[in-house]
């Protein structure tokens, strides 16, 4: 009885310290992301740290680069040259922040590194294609491997449904272009949405798919109506990109999955 005692408190301080750790590291992760979400669309090599102001070339120290406590102790300006950091790094900070802690709060301790790994993803396809319309396939194409790897190690039941997830996901989302391009004459979605949804289909499985599709579609549609409130006027032509909303919707489903609303 003592001995059960002990390791349920074990498991809960564990539980903790993983959650702790997470925390502490989502900022620093959240800058990474930011150096990807800025340099890898320009094709410039992606290194660990911002080495220089963008206003002065001073070279940047160490206790310049603190995610999130740089920033407010600087005010949200260079130390040297006093010119604006802009919102862009503390906004990808706090946001992988957010997906931690979202985490966290829906899995737990350990089981929020993965969950954590497939947000963090994610949310870097989601910025890049909401900045660039651009998916690259150095980040779609490794999130399936990924997905289908992960299935492999912690869920192997599922890895058939997973795999098959990802080939549904490619060719149900071409099939829907190549549709749409018929009808309109122009394209709508592009090869790189219908990656984002084989890797979506390789971390949830085919029969989430549709899940996925439906809080995409209708996250999209929300979103196209708060810019008309707002006053934007978005045209055929001016569409959103799908990839944010599809991202989105990805990572409820995975999350609702975890906590069993889901298949
Ligand atoms: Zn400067």
């Amino acid at each position: 009885m003592e001995a059960y005692g002990i390791d349920f408190f074990e498991q809960v301080s564990e539980a903790a310290a993983a959650g702790w750790t997470l925390i502490l590291v989502a900022p620093f992760v959240g800058s990474f992301l930011g150096l990807i979400i800025r340099r890898l669309p320009d094709g410039l090599p992606v290194t660990w740290a911002r080495s220089v102001c963008e206003g002065c070339n001073t070279r940047l120290k160490v206790r310049d680069l603190v995610p999130l406590y740089s920033w407010l102790a600087q005010k949200g300006r260079c130390r040297y040259c006093g010119h604006p950091l802009g919102w862009f790094y503390p906004g990808i900070e706090l946001a992988a922040l957010a997906v931690a802690l979202n985490a966290l709060l829906v899995n737990g301790g350990e089981g929020a590194w993965l969950d954590c790994l497939l947000g963090w993803w994610l949310l870097t396809l989601g910025w890049i294609d909401l900045r660039c319309w651009l998916l690259p396939d150095v980040l779609t194409l490794p999130l399936v491997l990924v997905g289908l790897a992960a299935a492999a190690l912690f869920d192997p039941e599922q890895l058939t449904q997973r795999a098959l997830g990802a080939a549904l996901g490619y060719s149900s989302l071409l099939a829907v272009a190549a549709v749409y391009k018929r009808l309109r004459g122009r394209e709508g979605l592009g090869r790189g949405d219908a990656k984002l949804l084989a890797s979506s289909g390789a971390w949830v499985g085919a029969a989430a798919l549709p899940q996925v599709i439906l809080i995409g579609a209708l996250s999209a549609l929300a979103a196209a109506a708060c810019l008309r409130l707002a006053g934007v006027r978005l045209y055929a032509h001016s569409a959103l990109p799908f990839g944010p909303f599809l991202a989105f919707a990805t990572w409820v489903v995975w999350l609702s999955g975890s906590i069993g609303f889901v298949g």
